[in-house]
């Protein structure tokens, strides 16, 4: 097992705060959009009567939460607070922390990089809180072609907080060699940090790895790319009933890591599968 595997602190932090909300209030407790990236935790949280909507207009009355991610703009909260609702903000600090950022280089006139991938909620919040343009890519040939917009290369870097530590430093390797200044912030969350080293170190020492999270997790999914570089099977399941036992014939040690979003009774569920093959 990796040693840091599972729930992070932010994700901990809104899923706590979902079923508070749930205790204090008993009904009417929505989230925008899911609260987190796992399917079976957003199951649990229906069970327990939290309903998912996707858009402010679908909710009457109650509560509504923010989700870890963040929201696409500062006005969700305005908004809901105006059609009455109480708002309970569930962003977690670090994406907090780069939306920030993201505003001040914004604020400075430096040209925004978020290394990140711009389809990703995390990245909409960050762009929506800007106030201004950010080209979210993982792509340097990208980058390149949108500077050459500006006659004056001054460039800021961010990077969504899953992102590993290897593409944000090559990237902005790369952004120093044609940039006359290059100002950058390191967005990546330590919890990402030390669940992709851990993963790693692990990922060395076997002959499969099982990598358990949603599969709309960026994490979970960097975790497994990271695994993939050490040329072992690799396999990413969201639960133990996926765990099949032809994965492991001939092999004789396999290591299970887990992402930020995945919690302790699913990570058990399938270490409990491993050791009944084994
Ligand atoms: S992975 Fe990091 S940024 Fe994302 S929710 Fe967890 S602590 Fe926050």
């Amino acid at each position: 097992m990796a040693e840091h595997a599972g729930f992070c602190f932010g994700v901990k932090r809104a899923v706590k705060m979902a079923f508070d909300a749930v205790g204090s209030h008993s009904k009417n407790v929505h989230t925008l959009g899911p609260l987190i990236h796992n399917p079976q935790v957003v199951g649990r949280l229906a069970e327990a009567g939290v309903k998912k909507v996707d858009a402010l207009s679908e909710i009457s009355e109650g509560v509504v939460i923010l989700r870890s991610h963040g929201v696409s703009s500062p006005q969700v909260i305005a908004d809901a607070e105006a059609a009455g609702l109480t708002a309970i903000d569930a962003t977690c600090p670090f994406v907090t922390n780069a939306q920030r950022f993201a505003r001040q280089l914004v604020d400075e006139g430096y040209h925004v990089v978020m290394v990140g991938d711009r389809h990703h909620p995390e990245t909409l919040s960050v762009v929506g809180h800007a106030g201004g343009e950010i080209l979210v890519t993982e792509d340097f040939i990208e980058i390149k072609k949108w500077l050459n917009r500006f006659p004056k290369k001054r460039v800021g870097v961010i990077s969504q907080t899953t992102q590993t530590f290897k593409k944000f430093s090559e990237i902005v390797t790369q952004c120093l060699q044609i940039c006359e200044e290059v100002k950058v912030f390191n967005t990546i969350c330590y919890a990402t940090e030390e669940r992709q080293d851990a993963a790693k170190k692990i990922a060395t020492g076997v002959q499969a790895m099982v990598v358990v999270g949603g599969r709309n997790s960026a994490n979970t999914t960097h975790l497994a790319d990271i695994c993939r570089d050490e040329a072992i099977s690799v396999y990413h399941i969201e639960t133990a009933d996926e765990v099949d036992e032809g994965w492991f014939v001939g092999v004789q040690k396999v290591g299970v890591t887990a992402g930020a979003s995945t919690p302790d009774w699913i990570i058990q569920e399938v270490v409990d599968r491993l050791q009944k093959i084994a």
